[in-house]
């Protein structure tokens, strides 16, 4: 019989044009033969497309909006989909970045479903979203990291000075100073004097409660993927390597001025090294499906975990897949693993 994918893409994110992207490649490796695939769109403005439009094609997402004369779009009409037996999914793909996507909450709303989905449970998908949470697992796994402080909103408005003061005494700039709860390097900026520390953290404040201040590193930055439930298998190294300042959103997703290497050039004890972290961050974030483990490695060889992403970019361009492409499965079959690896974690956890 004909399995059903909801594919759940877009969202209220800075990542939504490239959910976009990875919804249509995604879609387009799914063999029509095998699934009834349903596509989800979920608007810039939190909106769940239902009704007629459900089941628009990826490419007309665009015209899916609320337009004041039809069906107002609602979450609720996506919950009557999956539950009625006549609709329900076998499984739903998350193709979704950043908060309330890669964070644990549309999860939970599966979980609460009964839905068989694709990729990290809530645990992981919400410990890997907040950086100082994953920090502080990452060294009770003895995972090495840069130093850094955090601090929430409500105690920097009362204690401004003696923050910044224990960032200059614990840390040296340059500080990245970042928001906890966010990826793409959206409201993340670099400090290099305590004015620029000032108006970082409060940049970063924009966009979270909670922020983190990091000591800046001068390394290079290798990311890897890991792929699995419970034995999980790890690909090869690939390097980020950009022209400018730090890979910052538009170096991500802009001006194209980031370079790749494919495999990243290391050396083999570099490689295991790595490889050994990335399973070892994967297991400390009770993790499932994928994981994009990300690096600074210095030119000492010294490895430093940076984050681990839970949904990371996966158009057929992007990192994740493309590691594993390089050692020699398609990115077809990848997709189909982990579909497949979905539906083992649902059976495993009944
Ligand atoms: P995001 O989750 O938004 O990708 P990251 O923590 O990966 O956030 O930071 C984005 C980018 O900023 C990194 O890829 C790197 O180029 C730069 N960066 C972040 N932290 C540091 C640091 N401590 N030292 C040097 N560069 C950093
Ligand atoms: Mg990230
Ligand atoms: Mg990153």
């Amino acid at each position: 019989m004909m399995k059903k994918i909801g594919i759940v893409y877009g969202g209220k994110s800075a990542e939504h044009e490239v959910s976009l992207m990875t919804a249509k490649a995604v879609i387009a490796a799914l063999d029509f033969s095998t699934y009834q695939v349903t596509p989800i769109y979920i608007t810039l403005d939190g909106e769940w497309v239902c009704g007629e439009k459900l089941t628009a094609p990826v490419e007309e997402a665009e015209a899916l909006r609320f337009t004041g004369t039809d069906q107002p779009n609602s979450i609720a009409q996506f919950v009557e989909l999956a539950s009625n037996p006549e609709t329900r999914f076998d499984l739903v793909f998350p193709v979704l970045h950043g908060p309330n996507g890669e964070d644990g909450t549309i999860q939970g709303l599966f979980e609460m479903m009964n839905l068989p989905y694709v990729g990290n449970g809530v645990l992981a998908s919400s410990a890997g979203m907040d950086k100082v949470v994953m920090k502080q697992l990452f060294t009770q796994a003895g995972l090495k990291q840069v130093p850094y402080e955090y601090c929430l909103h409500s105690y920097y408005n009362a204690h401004k000075e003696e923050f910044l003061d224990a960032c200059e005494q614990n840390l040296t700039y340059p500080l990245f100073v970042k928001p906890a709860n966010l990826g793409s390097s959206v409201g993340i900026s670099k400090a290099k004097t305590r004015e620029e520390l000032e108006a970082a953290i409060q940049f970063a404040f924009e966009y979270d409660r909670k922020i983190v201040v990091e000591q800046g590193i001068t390394a290079r930055e290798v990311e890897l993927s890991v792929l699995g439930n419970d034995e999980p298998k790890v690909s090869i190294a690939g390097g980020v390597l950009p022209t400018k300042d730090f890979y910052d959103y538009s170096a991500k997703y802009v001006d194209g001025t980031t370079n790749y290497a494919i495999p990243a050039e290391i050396t083999e004890q570099e490689l295991s090294d790595l490889q050994q972290a990335s399973i070892d961050a994967f297991k400390i974030l009770d993790c499932s499906g994928l994981v994009r483990a990300d690096f600074f490695l210095t030119t000492d060889g010294d490895v430093y975990i940076n984050e681990v992403n839970t949904l990371p970019g996966f158009t057929p361009i992007s990192m994740y897949p493309k590691l594993w492409i390089a050692s020699g499965k398609t990115y077809a079959e990848l997709v189909e693993e982990l579909i497949q690896l979905g539906l083992e974690r649902f059976e495993e956890k009944k």
